[in-house]
């Protein structure tokens, strides 16, 4: 996280002062740094630029609306998965040739507001899918804009929750079923089938899998255009990752890394190279790359508990408010907002929720810590508060903006009187 640093023993985010910010605001709280999404946005911009694409970021990474705001005035479109994500998006002022919406469970009322809506396609995720749009789109005497989504079979080595693109994974259609629906929505006039798409998986670290997604996606696209299809571009989704380990030191004046897992202008060339003789624009769908490394969950310290055979650091923050620990077993670095001199130790760290399940870390070696203290969660600004929940009657936390006019609340604490309303 470039955008983190200690000063001294103190740790900043931007100019911020960690402890200030939870000191003003409260914990549970989230944070996140706008200058460090418009870099990495930036660099997926400057990664295509030299081929007609568009960078349409994915919703549910982090779908806070003065992020999205800001996302669609540099030109973001968006790659949308539930009716509320392409409202969002509409109020967000993302033109509708700029969205893609994608999901296997889309109701007929999605269905029916997307096609109205005129965006640029429906990602069909079946054949049965597929002839529900036909059925919507004739009884509104229209023509539905359609991209189909492929499942390549293609293994990202990655955690099953967030594999996306194998045979087994519910997404997408297999090849094989995709060219006999190209062939058969030739003759079905309320469909125009504009785009294909593949999302392979999440947190992908190699660029192997983006090479062979590029070569079946040029197969493919040559295929639909033999057939006819005026295809208008490719959608290859999202997926790159970042290298969570890699967030900060905990040590006096150390400095945040650069923590793409991959150099997005190689993911470009990885992909241009099999889809540029096509002749078309393409999308890419970014989500954690965009927003991961642009946010911190800040919690406070408890309790210390000996356990015996175990230490704890309770904290005030827990799976309600960052699930990934728990869902995925992810890794969240995770450091305290000032260094005290003393030694460390080794511990779980645990929020207040009642399942086992509920912790950030296992076994962490720790710096010194003590009730009261500040501890920030890295690389939190992704699949962190879009994911939480009001379990155990949790208020969900406030959300802060930095930006280079200061600190914006973007979204209050939630009142407890919510809960029950
Ligand atoms: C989740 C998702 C993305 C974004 O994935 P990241 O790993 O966050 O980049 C892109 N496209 C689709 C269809 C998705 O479901």
């Amino acid at each position: 996280m470039q955008s983190l640093a200690y000063r001294n023993s103190e740790l900043y985010f931007e100019n911020q002062p960690i402890v200030g910010l939870a000191g003003e605001y409260g914990t549970p709280l989230y944070v996140y740094s706008m200058p460090a999404i418009e870099a990495n946005f930036q660099r997926m911009q400057q990664a295509f630029s030299g081929h007609e694409h568009l960078i349409c970021y994915a919703y549910k990474a982090n779908s806070n609306p003065a992020i999205l705001k800001r996302l669609a005035e540099l030109g973001a479109g968006a790659d949308v998965v539930s009716l509320g994500e392409l409202k969002l998006a509409l109020q967000a002022g993302v033109p509708p040739e700029k969205i893609v919406f994608a999901g296997v469970g889309k109701r007929d009322d999605e269905i029916e507001f997307a096609v109205r809506t005129g965006i640029r396609a429906l990602n069909v995720e079946s054949e049965m899918e597929m002839d529900v749009i036909a059925e919507i789109a004739q009884k509104m005497g229209v023509q539905a804009r359609i991209s189909l989504r492929l499942n390549p079979d293609i293994d990202i080595h990655g955690h099953p929750y967030i594999t996306t693109g194998r045979e087994s994974d519910k997404f997408g259609i297999r090849l094989q079923t995709a060219r006999s629906l190209m062939q058969r929505i030739r003759s079905m006039p309320s469909l125009k089938l504009v785009g294909l798409h593949a999302h392979i998986g999440s947190q992908i670290t190699e660029l192997a899998p983006f090479v062979r997604e590029g070569e079946m996606m040029r197969e493919l696209a040559g295929e639909a255009q033999q057939l006819g299809h005026e295809l208008e571009y490719i959608d290859v989704g999202g997926g790159l990752g970042i290298r969570y380990e890699a967030a900060i030191t905990p040590a006096p004046d150390s400095r945040g890394e650069d923590d793409l897992a991959i150099e997005p202008a190689e993911i470009a060339q990885a992909l241009l190279s099999s889809l540029a003789g096509l002749g078309l624009e393409v999308v890419f769908e970014p989500g954690r790359s965009l927003v991961a490394n642009a946010g911190v969950l800040l919690t406070q310290v408890l309790y210390l508990k000996d356990a015996g055979a175990r230490q704890f650091v309770v904290v005030d923050a827990g799976m309600t408010e960052l699930i990934r620990p728990s869902l995925y077993q992810a890794y969240h670095a995770i450091v305290p907002a000032t260094l005290r001199s003393g030694t460390g130790l080794c511990a779980d760290v645990v929020g207040p929720i009642c399942e086992s399940g509920d912790f950030f870390a296992r076994a962490r070696d720790l710096p010194p810590v003590q009730r009261g203290d500040i501890l920030a969660v890295l690389s939190a600004g992704a699949y962190g508060f879009s994911i939480s929940s009001n379990y155990n009657a949790r208020p969900r936390p406030a959300e802060l903006l930095i930006t280079s006019e200061g600190v914006q609340v973007v979204r209050e604490r939630e009142a407890i009187e919510a809960i029950w309303s």
